[in-house]
């Protein structure tokens, strides 16, 4: 092999990510247009900010605005994605939501909206690529994000601890499924990172400082911290890798 970095390079490839506009999922977009994918952004808004950052490097990037609240958003992804490019590599279901609220005082309606964006999507979008990806012999990359409560409780987030557990679970269902169609499902946990997810989390400053106090790396995580795991896992550098999770937590599942 001439040179080994060529395993992690996506150079030709397309990949979709959702919830591209800001957070990880911004921050995955760049990392995988700075190793050569044309990122196709999903977001219900506009992604100025992380196409001027993808512009700054001279990657690709296309925004696709779309509310990923209902499945009944995913023909119009893929036809609007389709429409620019021959074929779709890479899928990444970041978009995600979380509430908090004692379990006590869940709505019904509070429940529909994480799972639906969570777990459903996540499941019926990557059906929709994988149906391609069967047909046409090719395979590809689905990664999902997952998170510290695919694993743990949580505290007052009983619709996102299920959702997310079930994104772990998922991933090695559609990994078992799909793998001999050289279809690579994996996910990333990460652990307690600087978003708008976690603003409610670092501003109540017991919380911030008990969830700190227990992160063997001493801070934070950030949407850089997701480039290394999220270009590996799109790449053929992890095309023997089926069904797990890779945590980016600082140390947070060791403790
Ligand atoms: P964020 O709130 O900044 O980003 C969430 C993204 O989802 C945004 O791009 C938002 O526009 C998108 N989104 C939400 N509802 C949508 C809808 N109906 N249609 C389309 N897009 C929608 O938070 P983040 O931390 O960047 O979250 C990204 C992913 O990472 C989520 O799945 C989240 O659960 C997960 N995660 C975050 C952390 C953390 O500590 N920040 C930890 C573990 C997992």
């Amino acid at each position: 092999m001439n040179n080994i970095m060529n395993l992690f390079s996506l150079t030709g490839k397309s990949a979709i990510v959702t919830g591209a506009n800001t957070g990880l999922g911004q921050g995955i977009s760049i990392a995988l247009a700075a190793a050569g994918a044309h990122v196709f952004g999903v977001a219900r808004r506009s992604c100025d900010e992380t196409q001027e950052k993808i512009n700054e490097i001279n990657g690709m990037f296309t925004e696709v605005i779309a509310d990923l609240s209902d499945i009944s958003a995913i023909d119009k992804i893929i036809n609007e994605v389709s429409s620019k490019t021959d074929r779709i590599d890479i899928l990444v279901n970041n978009a995600g939501v979380i509430k908090r609220c004692d379990a006590i005082d869940v709505t019904p309606d509070d429940w529909d909206l994480v799972t639906n964006l969570n777990e459903k999507m996540v499941f019926f979008l990557s059906q929709a690529v994988a149906k391609q990806w069967i047909a046409d012999k090719k395979g590809g990359k689905i990664i999902n994000i997952a998170s510290m409560l695919s694993y743990q409780g949580g505290i007052r987030v009983p619709a996102y601890t299920s959702s997310k557990s079930a994104v772990a679970g998922l991933t090695k269902a559609l990994a078992n499924e799909w793998a001999a169609f050289n279809i690579n499902v994996n996910a990333i946990a990460p652990g307690y990172m600087a978003t708008n997810n976690t603003t409610q989390l670092r501003n109540d400053n017991n919380r911030n400082d008990d969830i700190l106090a227990r992160i063997p790396a001493g801070r934070w995580g950030t949407p850089q911290d997701m480039y290394g795991a999220a270009i590996f896992l799109a790449s053929e550098a992890s095309s023997y890798m089926n069904g797990f999770t890779i945590a980016v937590d600082g140390g947070w599942l060791a403790r």
